[in-house]
């Protein structure tokens, strides 16, 4: 099967280094989200892995061939990227089969294949209409066959759906998940929508800085992230800083003891992190076991189905997930117990003191 495999790239911008050596592996037929902040260097290495940069220094190896100096053009791999507009004047058929001219691909078979991709991304009644006349979903859907026309062994999109509405958004995730896996395509997605990477990639890569923070499937990530940084980008979580304490437990800030689930070396900084969701909440009825403090409601935000909490404990403050149903009549000002489950609360490896290399 073919893949490609990204081995100790580096890429400065005149000091600043923009990727500090890169290993990755992408398996065959997987969607693979490049995840992280503003800045971390997920284009640049999504550009590198196109072939419209270069690295100072790696290799590139697809299928087991250094790719690492083959031009962007041979390498067949498909892009959306936003740099890489529709041509709005022509019109749809024409701009699904410009790659295909490029190739000198005959014309009834370019236009046998524009009808099939037509009815892939569901506009096969738009063939004649100017790209300019589309909207912004439909373009999206439009650029997304482009990139496929011709067959390519690689997917490569850019924030591909950073310029839609929320409810769009979502249709077309769903959309490009169904087509990879319908077409059995390997593809990397460059993200910083966590919740994006989440439901549509089978495997997040984190990045910070210029290099992995960790690799993995999305609920691994979410249930076992490697550190205090991944732990609060992926999701939302409580993430509390805690001392040692004995016997499994650490301390919080109030002098609360909490059980945790697993022990970490002692002596490096550690957190707690507990995910809202595993945070339950409770009145003065039921106050016996481990793992519960006292506080007091700070904060509701109901959205229907789903109630988020922020509740004052001693020292700390929490945020839980419930519903009304489960939670009903919960009023700001209100004294309750929040339990925090031994097995849901995970010591994380505090973040280092920001650096650069
Ligand atoms: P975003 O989510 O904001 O697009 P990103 O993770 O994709 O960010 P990159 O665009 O890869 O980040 O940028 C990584 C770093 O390299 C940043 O510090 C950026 O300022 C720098 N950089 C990127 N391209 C260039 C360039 N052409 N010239 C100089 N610096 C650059």
């Amino acid at each position: 099967m073919s893949h490609l495999t990204i081995n100790r790239i580096t890429k400065h911008f005149g000091t600043a280094k923009a990727l500090d050596r890169i290993n990755l592996t992408i398996p065959a037929g997987k969607l693979v989200s490049f995840l992280g902040p503003s800045g971390c260097g997920k284009t640049t290495l999504l550009r590198i892995i196109a072939g419209l940069d270069t690295p100072d220094s790696g290799t590139l190896t697809f299928d087991d061939t250094d790719i690492t100096h083959i031009p962007a053009s041979r390498r067949n791999f498909g892009m959306v990227f936003q740099s890489l507009a529709l041509f709005p004047h022509m019109t749809v058929a024409a701009n699904i089969a410009y790659p295909l001219r490029l190739r000198k691909v005959d014309r009834t078979r370019q236009a046998n294949r524009v009808k099939e991709l037509l009815e892939l991304i569901q506009l096969p009644h738009m063939a004649e209409r100017p790209v300019a006349q589309l909207s912004g979903g439909q373009r999206q859907r439009v650029a997304i066959a482009r990139a496929i026309a011709s067959e390519p062994r690689l997917l490569l999109l850019d924030e591909p759906l950073s310029a839609l509405d929320a409810k769009l958004r979502e249709a077309m995730q769903v959309e490009i998940r169904q087509l990879q896996q319908r077409l059995g395509i390997s593809m990397i997605m460059v993200t910083h929508d966590q919740r994006e990477a989440m439901t549509m990639a089978d495997e997040i890569v984190v990045m910070e800085r210029g290099r992995i923070a960790q690799v993995g499937r999305p609920l691994d990530i979410y249930r076992d992230p490697a550190n205090e940084f991944v732990a609060d980008f992926i999701g939302l979580g409580n993430v509390l800083p805690v001392e040692h304490g004995e016997d499994g437990a650490v301390m919080l800030a109030g002098g609360q003891r909490i059980v945790v689930d697993g022990v970490r070396e002692r002596g490096k900084p550690v957190r707690l992190l507990i995910r809202p969701e595993d945070v339950c909440i409770r009145d003065f009825a039921s106050t016996s076991g481990p793992n519960r403090i006292e506080g007091k409601v700070a904060f509701i935000r109901d959205v229907g189905a789903s109630l988020e909490a922020t509740i004052d404990c001693a020292g700390v403050t929490l945020t839980a997930t419930t519903t009304s149903r489960e939670t009903p009549g919960l009023a700001i000002g209100q004294t309750v117990f929040a339990e925090l489950p031994v097995a849901s609360c995970k010591l994380v490896a505090a973040r280092e003191e920001a650096h650069h290399a």
